[in-house]
């Protein structure tokens, strides 16, 4: 089981969490939520897996002969320049959203049109030293995953 802290100050900011050898395919979409229309959580609570791909932002075109979805799980991403893709960090550690329930939102967070951010602007949840964490996806046009930011956590063992 791995506790993570965060970086900057060490302040505990999950529970003990059990590693899953990959992140789990999102729930399919009949399974929103009624009300808020968010998607039903990719995460088990009291898991964590590791995204090996790139994932959020920056964003950069896909060259000219290329195409695909922005980035694993997440959909498709289009500006004035076409098709887009994620080169944004890689070995993001994904949770439940309730697992990190103490994290500060950020003022500059990207609000989706209902349920919460889309999570395509870099980082938007803090630390309570303010530190910035994890980016937060809840909107829904996208997946409800929480991605802790591998460079700005720390684990701890949780039976030491
Ligand atoms: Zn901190
Ligand atoms: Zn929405």
């Amino acid at each position: 089981m791995t506790i993570f802290h965060c970086s900057g100050c060490g302040a505990v900011l999950t529970p003990p969490l059990t590693l899953l050898s990959a992140v789990p395919e999102p729930p399919p979409y009949e399974e929103r939520e009624q009300g808020t229309r968010r998607s039903a959580a990719t995460m088990p609570r009291g898991h964590y897996a590791i995204e090996p791909e790139p994932w959020g932002a920056p964003y950069v075109p896909y060259a000219d002969d290329e195409d695909g979805p922005a980035q694993r799980r997440a959909g498709w991403k289009a500006d004035e320049r076409g098709l887009l893709k994620s080169a944004g960090p890689r070995s993001n550690v994904v949770l439940h959203p309730e697992d990190a329930p103490g994290l500060e939102f950020l003022a500059e967070a990207s609000m989706g049109c209902c349920s919460g951010p889309v999570g395509d602007r870099g980082l938007n949840r803090a630390c309570r030293c303010g530190q910035p964490v994890a980016t937060l996806a809840a909107d829904c046009s996208t997946v409800y995953e929480l991605h802790l930011d591998a460079g700005s956590v720390r684990t701890g063992d949780a039976t030491s």
